[in-house]
């Protein structure tokens, strides 16, 4: 014990290994240093021999500057809001990495004058809906709305069905954060149905506007009836419609999900959504309709509390013009070629794997209801936390008794890393059955 103590490397010994410093490059001094002294208290105790301080130092070091991990989306569920909704594409990456440093996303380099901040990404999403006459980019779709309600509601009224009071998730709910910039509520209809007379004897020189918001994450069936913009948009005041998933313009897959192109032709005078659902890009909310409206509301005070981020008008701008995001290919691709995957990945894999018909799920709050033919690898349940574990973690679903690891929302380009990490965790040895190991294995 003296002995180990004695021989126990200093600090600044292992700090100037040369593959410590360069970890203190990448990580940073305070973190490595940490690490450092843990091990070498360990080796004050004699667990680890201090021949191999810098070794056990390394490995213990985390294998990125975030301990956000990159996950595996088995999970058949396309926008996944607890793994970060949309994945970007490559071009939004990329885009990413160039607009990190110093950019010129607010300065023109031709005059050397401030620059209309943004503006490619703003181009972009106008020029992907030509109905919207201005478009306005803020944090989030419930920014958007919030912005919209503050700006024009504020001490008036809105009215909105009661059947569109729609909670969007861990605990947030839509007609409390209209409430919440200052705005009161005028609630109409019943839950299950709503007419165009019950808006028209709500309106009055209290109106600020109609709110139209998409039931994005249930469905109501059997004895119901809502109203659509085109009738609310006759009775005379504006009509707001946030839409949540954020398509742009029709989807032939999921014909019931509503879309800003259609909307704004259906005479809404303001449309809300966000920019990491079905749009397939950063977090952000979307903005679009009049252009005087919009204007407004992007000089408004409490629009720079919500402005977004140069990287975000990065990934946007390239999510609008690059290559199809992660999500638009997720929702184009067919079962047949997700059925073709899953097989080759249960033959790699032998053992307990099948490949199996899955039915995936838009998620994140869209298509609520609408199943996505898609395929999946099936494995013991047993396996669900196992693969949580694994490096990368693979996420999956348990469903009918058994683990489904489904490839619509995995990119194919990670089919052999989801083999790799999966092959780590299943047991050696074939599982032997009820009447023992099977012949031929
Ligand atoms: C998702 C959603 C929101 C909230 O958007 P965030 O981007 O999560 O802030 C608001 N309204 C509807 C209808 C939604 O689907």
């Amino acid at each position: 014990m003296t002995d180990q103590r004695r021989s126990t490397p200093r600090t600044d010994t292992v700090l100037s290994h040369p593959d410590v410093a360069l970890a203190v490059e990448r990580l940073g001094r305070s973190l490595v240093k940490a690490t450092v002294a843990d091990v070498l208290d360990a080796c004050r105790r004699g667990e680890v021999a201090p021949d191999d301080v810098t070794t056990a130092v390394l490995s213990a070091l985390p294998a990125s500057p975030t301990s956000l991990r990159r996950v595996l989306n088995a999970t058949g569920v396309v926008v996944h809001t607890n793994l970060g909704r949309a994945p970007l594409s490559a071009a939004a990456v990329e885009a990413l990495a160039v607009a990190a440093g110093a950019t010129d996303v607010e300065l023109d380099l031709a005059s050397g004058r401030r620059g209309s901040r943004g503006r490619a990404a703003l181009d972009a999403l106008a020029a992907a809906v030509p109905e919207a006459g201005g478009v306005h980019v803020v944090n989030n779709g419930a920014a958007a709305l919030a912005l919209v309600a503050c700006g024009l509601a504020a001490g008036r009224e809105v009215v909105i069905a009661r059947g569109e009071m729609v909670e969007i998730g861990d605990g947030f709910r839509i007609p409390e954060l209209v409430e919440s910039v200052g705005a009161r509520l005028r609630e109409v209809g019943t839950t299950n149905r709503v007419r165009v007379e019950d808006y028209a004897e709500a309106l009055g020189p209290d109106t600020a506007f109609v709110l139209k918001v998409h039931p994005s994450n249930f469905t109501v069936s059997g004895f119901t009836s809502s109203v659509g913009i085109d009738a609310l948009a006759a009775l005379g005041v504006p009509v707001v419609a946030d839409i949540g998933s954020g398509l742009l313009a029709p989807h032939p897959r999921l014909p019931d999900e509503p879309d800003a192109s259609s909307a704004l032709r259906d005479g809404a005078a303001l449309v809300t959504a966000s920019g990491d659902k079905l749009l397939g890009g950063p977090q952000c909310g979307l903005l679009l309709g009049d252009a005087g409206l919009v204007q407004e509301l992007r000089r408004h005070p409490f629009a720079r509390a919500l402005r977004v981020d140069k990287l975000t008008l990065a990934a946007l701008e390239a999510t609008l013009t690059g290559p199809l995001p992660p999500v638009v290919r997720a929702l184009g691709s067919r079962p047949d070629d997700l059925m073709g995957r899953a097989r080759r990945i249960a033959a790699a894999l032998g053992g307990p794997a099948e490949a199996v018909a899955s039915d995936a799920a838009v998620g994140g709050g869209g298509a609520p209801g609408v199943g996505l033919a898609s395929a999946a690898v099936a494995l013991p349940a047993g396996l669900a936390g196992a693969l949580r574990a694994a490096d990368p973690p693979v996420v999956g679903r348990v469903e009918g008794g058994r683990l489904l690891l489904d490839l619509i929302a995995l990119d194919a380009a990670d089919d052999d890393a989801l083999v790799a990490a999966v092959r780590r965790i299943l047991p050696t040895e074939p599982q032997p059955g009820p009447r023992g190991p099977r012949a031929g294995g």
